[in-house]
């Protein structure tokens, strides 16, 4: 969708107060603008050797994932400057990122050190959260699928959890009568306001699979009921949708969520739900380097629409995970070949359907932008023409982009896939075989650019690992 359709609903005040809030929510890092730092990590990145043509695999390899730390660091200044401004002094705000969008250690420990926690939707986040040092008290446990031992574990480390459905309530009932726990308990709730453009992104639809259906029959009055049985359930949880999800829609989410915990509280005749938990779900422009919306205007939008949610009545949770990330990573491939097939010129690169598979699967939903370097690293300039960018897996649907206006690539070459710092690079598809690249955050001070591994490049030897290769010699043969 275009991005402008987020902005339609805009408050008519929102616009006198950007310019002043952008000032204090967005502290841009001193130096060159995102573009220009990453023009300057590309050319560096070839410079030192960090993509090159000499190895099938690591150290230099033809693929490499860069993030722009400062951007990050701004990111999560910008997010917490947001609440901070419509919010009372000392409100209590957890922002709890979502693994699942960039499941990288240093980059949970980056963001640790920005006053960030995590949201964990498994027992692998909830390890890498924890590899991260990222307090119980900071941690989040969502998932539509939870077992009695990753439940047992949540509430034995003191670990928030929002139970999703009321089966898995009576699970919690029974753990937290069998021992006591520090746990904050919540329940995820589905305001059913409708889907967004991406259908496979949209968790608030009338049939979602996420939380309690609020609008089904009987249902909120048994979210009511189980609240009032219940106080240790101090929290409600509701995460409306991401990508493609209108920020009217999230807002309507959030504003049904907290009128719930309202009338929780007013029938329980005091606090109970102390927690509103508003989930994540910001879109992300991948149209251009403007970002689009901001979590500024979001939460503005939030204090203009549900004023009490922000009045310092209620600790919130945010659950940004997309937001946060993917305007700071870049996919950097050279131009193995480039050639022509019915006329289309075609650059075949090897950045692909193993770390942009949504794109490729569904490039309608996906579009990415992607840009033209030199052999050397250097911005490419020349007339646009026509071209498939595609990728180095076997299948004819592997491309980034069709038709795409770009200076004619050459062998040699490089692309840049832009916004891919989160579900991208780092949730890699194994298809092919094809190693995860490498992961280098990057700095630029001055013409000095400086990089340092996110995570290293996946060795041949580790491909061979996982594909069963230390498993017994024959084990399938004499069954
Ligand atoms: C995926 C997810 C998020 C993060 O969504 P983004 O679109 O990346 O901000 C937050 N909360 C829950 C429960 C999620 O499943």
């Amino acid at each position: 969708m275009a991005h402008d359709d987020w902005l339609d609903h805009a408050a008519p005040d929102d616009h006198h107060a950007d310019a002043d809030d952008d000032q204090q929510t967005r502290p841009l890092p001193a130096g060159p603008d995102a573009p220009a730092r990453r023009d300057q990590a590309i050319r560096a990145a070839v410079e030192q050797g960090l993509v090159g043509p000499t190895a099938p695999t690591a150290p230099a390899g033809p693929l490499v994932c860069l993030l722009d730390i400062a951007g990050v660091r701004a990111s999560a200044a910008a997010l917490r400057g947001a609440f901070e401004a419509v919010t009372p002094p000392g409100t209590p705000v957890l922002h709890a990122f979502a693994v699942k969008a960039t499941p990288l250690v240093p980059v949970l420990r980056l963001l640790r050190a920005a006053g960030i926690g995590a949201e964990v939707a498994s027992p692998g986040e909830l390890a890498l959260a924890r590899a991260a040092g990222i307090a119980p008290a900071d941690t989040v446990l969502d998932s539509p699928a939870k077992t009695p031992a990753e439940l047992r574990q949540a509430l034995a480390l003191g670990i928030a959890v929002n139970a999703d459905n009321p089966q898995e309530l009576a699970r919690v009932d029974a753990l937290v009568q069998s021992a006591p726990t520090a746990s904050p308990v919540g329940l995820r709730v589905n305001p059913q306001i409708g889907g967004g453009a991406i259908g496979a992104l949209s968790t608030a639809t009338p049939t979602s699979k996420f939380g309690v259906p609020l609008r089904d029959e009987g249902a909120r009055e048994w979210v009511i009921r189980a609240c009032l049985d219940r106080p240790w359930l101090t929290r409600l949880h509701a995460h409306s949708g991401s990508q493609g999800m209108p920020l009217e829609m999230m807002v309507r989410g959030v504003g049904a969520t907290y009128e719930l915990a309202e009338e929780i509280n007013e029938r329980a005749g005091r606090r109970q739900i102390d927690t509103i938990d508003i989930g994540g779900g910001l879109p992300v422009n991948f149209g251009s380097d403007e970002e689009s919306p901001t979590h500024a205007q979001y939460a503005r939008r939030l204090k203009a629409r549900v004023p009490g949610l922000l009045d310092g009545r209620y600790v919130l949770v945010t659950e940004f995970g997309r937001s946060l990330l993917a305007k700071h990573g870049t996919v950097l491939a050279r131009v193995e070949y480039a050639k022509k097939a019915g006329g289309r010129p075609i650059a075949v690169t090897h950045a692909g359907v193993q770390v942009a598979t949504r794109t490729v699967y569904a490039p309608l939903s996906w579009p990415l932008r992607i840009a033209a370097y030199d052999a050397k690293g250097r911005p490419k300039g020349g007339p646009a023409v026509g071209q498939d960018i595609a990728g180095p897996a076997c299948f004819a649907g592997d491309l980034l982009a069709e038709n795409r206006p770009l200076p004619l690539l050459e062998q040699g070459d490089h692309v840049a896939v832009l916004d891919t710092g989160a579900y991208y690079f780092t949730a890699h598809y194994a298809y092919n075989s094809l190693t995860r690249p490498g992961i280098y955050g990057f700095s630029a001070y001055g013409d000095d650019v400086r990089f340092a591994a996110a995570r290293e490049p996946q060795t041949l030897d580790e491909i061979v690992a996982e594909a069963g290769g230390g498993a017994e010699r024959d084990a399938l043969r004499y069954l």
